[in-house]
Order: structure tokens, then C-alpha cells, then sequence
């Protein structure tokens, strides 16, 4: 399999591609060196995954240049996703012993009886990962997972496939047994082999329409499956906002990563009564953007990783925008230079017939419409298969969560967008997902309880 730089289109580097016998000898591998990782000492798996942690520290710059390089991400935000990871792991550090505690819900002297829950590891995790944030999406799931005792068998997606190669490599250098944590390079169909075995428990972070598949693959056998799917994050801004700092940090929401975010900002709805001096400061913004180059550190918008599929993508939706009506303000074609390059692009007169609000866009475009009433506002936020997250920007605190609480989202934000806390669970609804990660939850979502009634003899 070749891995190609997005940024010129050439080839990066060659890597092996996992077969149907090697993935099943995997399996075999985790499922053999599982119960004694579960049965080694909590305190020995938390110093692997320390020294882990050390390492990230240790080896950053080369780690965010081998991100950069593959994936197309701008240099300075490969570094703070590794920056970003170190309050993650230092979470889950802090976080499993709580989570893999006993805990006994009654001890009765009179009836002689306890009940007690103990948590056990569920075997051997099948992590079938993404590319736009690999460090975070693939460190939520394989990192509480080995901190509880589980054997991961870790397919990073085919166009992050040397940061997965990377962070296989430091963790075995941490001392992670080498079969406790194994990756399996390739792309769709190594996802399907690796869905063919017997595992514990399936975790897949991409799109709804794979996620589908994936679910229907493993239907009949009754694993355990998270699936954290893509959305169509709205926002609204209200009349009462600041128009220069919302249009700063809506546009942010929009375009970090190139627009290639699950919970990136998707559409924005702005109350008339300040739409046209909100439309401004954003165009503004959004004009300031440097794209280029992914490893020169003035760069905020880079390429599409997924190259043409995805510059293919981004121009139907402005053609299709186009042809009902909607306007472009910004940008709307790719970027003439080497390299898979899409221009920051601003949507005018845009409504929900259109594919660009209604279809996961994932790159450098946003479709924005004024709204005359908070109603108006929820009504369209809700017009979406999608729950992943939604924002309100107000300085009135009581209106946003009153609005917030109206959606059928996983994440709510007041005056913010487009960030992820280790502290709190991450969920989607509806075609955005099942099941979380992070938060206490997703720890404990890596074990399953025995439940022990004890009585004395
Ligand atoms: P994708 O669905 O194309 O691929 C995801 C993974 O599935 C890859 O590793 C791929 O090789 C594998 N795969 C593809 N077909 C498969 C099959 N039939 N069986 C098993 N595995 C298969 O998604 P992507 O392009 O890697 O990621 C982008 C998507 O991920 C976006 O929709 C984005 O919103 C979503 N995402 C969601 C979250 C979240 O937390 N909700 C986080 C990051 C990305």
C-alpha cells in the first residue's frame, strides 16, 4: 500500500498490507496474551502507558511531522494534537482506579449477605481507527482499553497508517507486551477481516455510511460495538453576540483542521438583526486564512488527506449550491498547485435543499443563512440525521442552555465550538453514533461487571 503526502501527491513511503492469515494469527496472538495483561498489576500497566506518555513528550516534533506529512495537517496543529493527548492520557491515568475498583452496593450484618460488583476486562478489542485526529480518536479507545486490562488489534486508517506504525512503536517501547497491542495496516478490507474474527468488542471511528457496514458485519454475533460517526454540527449566533469574537470562533470551528473534524462546525445560522455585520467579520476572517504548505508554520489551512475524493466532493456540493440558488462568497474551487488543495470557502443563500446543509461536507467549506427567531434557529439546528454537537453563541447564558436543551445532540456549547474535554464523555446521536468515549464512562465502557451476591456461610 502506497502512503501518499496530500500536499504534493507524491509517495511518501510503501507499507505491507495485513492479509487474511495475519490477521487471523493476530487474533490468536491478543486472545493467548490477554488474561496475563489483565492479571499484571494495575500499577505496571499505568507505568507502561507513563513511559508512553514520556515518550510523546520526548519525540513530539518527529511524530508531528510524520502527521503532517501524511495526513496534511497543518505543523502547528499536529503538535498541539500531541499536546492535546497528554491531558488524555493523564485523565486515564488518574481515571482507572475508580473505574476498576469492586464496589459492594450492600453489606448487610443482619442477612450475612454482600453484593458486590466486580469489573472484569472484556478480552480483546477490535479498534478500527480514522486519520483526521489519529493520536486522539485511536488514543480514547486503545488507551483506557490497555490501562483495563484488554489486548487492542489496532487498524489505524489507510491514510494515517505511519502514525499508527508510530504509535505501535512507542507503545512496545513503553512496555506494552508486543502482542497485547498489535496494528494491522491496510484499508477497507483488512477493517472487514479484522471485523470477520471473533472479538470483544468493536470500536469504529468514521463515517456513518461505513459505520453501517461495520455494524451490519458484526450484527449476528452480538459483540459489544461503539461507533463514532460523523455530523453536521450547527451553530447559531444570536443577536445579543459579539460579532467579532463569534465570527473568530465560528470561523475556527470551521476551517482548523481544513474543515476536517467530526464535531467541525457545519452550518451557521446567524439572527437576521446582526447577519450582515456577522457575515463580514467572518468573510474577514476567513480571508486571513494561509493556505499552503502544511509544514511551514504560517499555514491554518492545508490539504484534503483524502485527495481527489475529496476535492470531488467539495465541488459537488458548491455545484450543486450553485444550482439552487446559493451563492459563494469565498473560494469554491480547488486551489491550482500540487497537491490535493481546496480554497477556504464561504456559502451565501444557502437552504436545506442543498447538499452542502444537509451532507457531511469534512474540508474548508460552510454554508451560512440568517434565521428571524430562536425558534427558526432550533427548527433548522434539528433538521439533521445527525446528533454529534451543536453551539449557541448568546452572552444570556439561561437562553443558550434553554436552546441547548432542546437538541438531540451528544455535546452542547455556550460560546464555544469544535472542542473535546477528556472530562467529559464523548457521544453522538441519532446517525452520529453509539456508545462514547472519554469521560468516566469511557473507561468503564472497557469493562463489563460480574456481579457477586456473597452470603456467609
Ligand atoms: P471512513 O469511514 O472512510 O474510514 C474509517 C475506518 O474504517 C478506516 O480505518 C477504514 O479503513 C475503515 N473501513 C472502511 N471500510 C470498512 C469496512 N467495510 N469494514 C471495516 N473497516 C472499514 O472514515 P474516515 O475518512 O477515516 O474518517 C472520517 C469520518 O470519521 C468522518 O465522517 C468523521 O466525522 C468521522 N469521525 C468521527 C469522530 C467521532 O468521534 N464521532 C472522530 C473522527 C472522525
Amino acid at each position: 500500500m502506497r502512503v501518499i503526502d496530500p500536499s504534493s501527491g507524491n509517495t511518501l513511503a510503501e507499507v505491507a498490507e495485513a492479509d487474511a492469515p495475519a490477521v487471523a494469527d493476530a487474533l490468536q496472538r491478543a486472545r493467548r496474551a490477554q488474561p496475563a495483561w489483565a492479571t499484571t498489576p494495575l500499577e505496571v500497566r499505568r507505568d507502561a502507558v507513563r513511559r508512553f506518555r514520556a515518550l510523546v513528550v520526548e519525540r513530539t516534533e518527529g511524530l508531528a511531522e510524520t502527521l503532517t506529512r501524511e495526513v496534511g495537517k497543518p505543523i502547528t496543529q499536529s503538535r498541539s494534537e500531541l499536546a492535546g493527548l497528554l491531558g488524555r492520557i493523564d485523565f486515564f491515568l488518574d481515571e482507572v482506579d475508580r473505574a476498576v475498583a469492586d464496589r459492594v452496593v450492600l453489606a448487610s450484618a443482619a442477612d450475612r449477605l454482600e453484593e458486590r460488583i466486580r469489573w472484569e476486562p472484556l478480552g480483546v478489542v477490535a479498534n478500527i481507527s480514522a486519520w483526521n485526529y489519529p493520536w486522539y480518536v485511536g488514543g480514547n479507545v486503545f488507551l483506557p482499553a490497555l490501562l483495563t486490562g484488554n489486548a487492542i488489534l489496532y487498524k489505524p486508517s489507510e491514510y494515517a497508517t505511519l502514525t499508527g506504525l508510530a504509535i505501535a512503536r512507542l507503545l512496545h517501547e513503553s512496555g506494552i507486551p508486543r502482542d497485547v497491542f498489535q496494528t494491522l495496516v491496510g484499508g477497507a478490507e483488512v477493517g472487514a477481516l479484522l471485523l470477520a474474527q471473533p472479538v470483544d468488542m468493536v470500536c469504529f471511528t468514521g463515517s456513518h455510511a461505513t459505520g453501517v457496514r461495520v455494524a451490519a458485519a458484526v450484527a449476528s454475533r452480538l459483540v459489544k460495538m461503539q461507533l463514532e460517526l460523523g455530523g453536521k454540527d450547527p451553530v447559531y449566533v444570536c443577536e445579543d453576540a459579539d460579532v467579532a469574537t463569534a465570527a473568530a470562533s465560528v470561523a475556527d470551528g470551521a476551517f482548523y483542521n481544513t474543515g476536517q473534524s467530526c464535531c467541525a462546525v457545519e452550518r451557521v445560522y446567524v439572527h437576521e438583526r446582526i447577519w450582515s455585520r456577522f457575515l463580514d467579520a467572518f468573510v474577514d476572517v476567513v480571508r486571513g486564512y494561509v493556505v499552503g504548505d502544511p509544514l511551514d508554520e504560517r499555514t491554518y489551512v492545508g490539504p484534503l488527506a483524502r485527495g481527489e475524493v475529496a476535492l470531488t466532493l467539495l465541488a459537488e456540493q458548491v455545484a450543486d449550491a450553485r444550482a439552487h440558488g446559493g451563492r459563494v462568497l469565498l473560494g469554491g474551487q480547488r486551489v491550482p498547485r500540487p497537491g490535493f488543495f481546496f480554497a477556504p470557502t464561504v456559502l451565501v443563500d444557502v437552504d436545506h435543499t442543498m447538499r452542502a446543509m444537509r451532507e457531511e461536507t469534512f474540508g474548508p467549506l460552510i454554508g451560512l443563512a440568517p434565521v428571524a427567531s430562536d425558534d427558526q434557529a432550533v427548527a433548522l439546528m434539528s433538521d439533521t440525521q445527525y446528533g454529534l454537537t451543536a453551539s449557541v453563541y448568546t452572552p444570556d447564558r439561561a437562553r443558550a442552555e434553554r436552546l441547548l436543551g432542546r437538541l438531540d445532540v451528544g455535546t452542547a456549547y455556550w460560546n464555544c465550538c469544535d472542542r473535546v474535554s477528556p472530562r467529559l464523555p464523548w457521544t453522538g446521536r441519532g446517525a452520529s453514533g453509539l456508545g462514547l468515549t472519554l469521560g468516566r464512562e469511557g473507561v468503564t465502557t472497557f469493562l463489563r461487571p460480574k456481579a457477586f451476591h456473597l452470603r456467609g456461610g
